[in-house]
């Protein structure tokens, strides 16, 4: 007969069995990150989840790489999904692309390679995307900028005709281009506005307007388009809850800032994927925060609960 000291013990190990190997939620659940790109050596990846609160991660690569982020995604069961990108020009790429999904890949990303958002390359992927049934996370960058100074799936302007033209597509929008449209009066000038946003732009329109538009809130261009005015972001997240997902883009080492490269001011120093979330958990209510770290995604890319 088990006595009451050990009755408590094996109650004990009982209750924590369940808990092996996981933390507490830095962020009060968890987290999923919609934007982590492989690096050369995949545990920095794995570091940069766990320095950063990530519970788990959409791992993006080139096709090429696909491989290696298929080996991490198995060495860290329940830690990684993975999407895929090749060269939007190239005639083979609808197979290649094709071939990658049927290996285990869920998703299409990031796609940045320069050309019109509505020419006939992409419109070969929009349509590929909804017959493969997965989700295509776009990079739009109509304003070159100082790295790489080029043009990515330009003219963010038109994108509407694409949403309606392609409506069984999972669009998921990413960038400087999407997330300088929330205010009504950007001018296309730098790819980082400041000052205060004015309502009525198009990507806030377009997110009420069309169900198969989502937003991902990685890197510099949405952590500046939070900070510029909390209070008009307030309504925003409120607004499009249902739509918006965390992802980070970061190139820290550890989650905490340690070797970040971007010197805008907001993330100078910073982890992208802190500051992001810090910003949102102070911005959204407790259950729009849980949508966008977490139930969004998971729900839009049917992970099942890892809890
Ligand atoms: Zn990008
Ligand atoms: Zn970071």
């Amino acid at each position: 007969m088990m006595n009451r000291r050990h009755f408590l013990s094996a109650a004990a190990a009982a209750f924590a069995l369940p808990l092996l190997g996981q933390k507490t939620y830095e962020w009060g659940g968890p987290v999923l990150d919609i934007h982590l790109h492989l690096r050369p050596n995949g545990e920095s990846n794995v570091a940069h989840m766990d320095g950063s609160g990530v519970t788990r991660a959409v791992l993006l690569s080139r096709v090429q790489a696909a491989p290696e982020a298929k080996a991490l995604a198995e060495k860290h069961p329940g830690r990684f999904v993975t999407f895929v990108s090749a060269d939007v020009t190239k005639p083979e790429t609808e197979a290649v692309l094709t071939k990658a999904i049927h290996n285990g890949a869920i998703g299409f990303g990031e796609i940045k390679y320069q050309v019109a958002c509505d020419g006939p390359e992409m419109k070969r992927m929009y349509a590929l995307a909804a017959d493969l049934n997965v989700p295509i996370l776009i990079h739009f960058g109509d304003v070159p900028q100082a790295s790489g100074n080029a043009v990515f799936n330009g003219g963010f302007k038109r994108f509407n005709s694409m949403l309606k033209q392609f409506p069984k597509t999972k669009f998921i929008a990413h960038a400087d281009t999407f997330w300088a449209n929330v205010s009504s009066d950007y001018a296309y000038d730098t790819a980082y506005p400041s000052g205060p946003i004015k309502p009525g732009g198009i990507s806030d329109k377009w997110l009420s307007d069309y169900p198969n538009l989502y937003g991902d809130m990685s890197a510099n261009s949405c952590n500046n388009a939070l900070n510029r005015d909390p209070e008009f972001i307030t309504g925003f997240l409120a607004r499009h809850q249902d739509k918006l997902m965390f992802g980070c883009d970061c190139n820290c080492l550890d989650g905490r800032g340690q070797g970040q490269t971007n010197k805008a001011p907001n993330i100078r120093g910073k982890c992208v994927a802190r500051a992001t979330l810090g910003m949102v958990q102070k911005l959204a209510k407790p259950e729009v925060f849980r949508k966008i770290r977490w139930d969004n995604g998971t729900k839009l890319l049917h992970l099942s609960d890892i809890s």
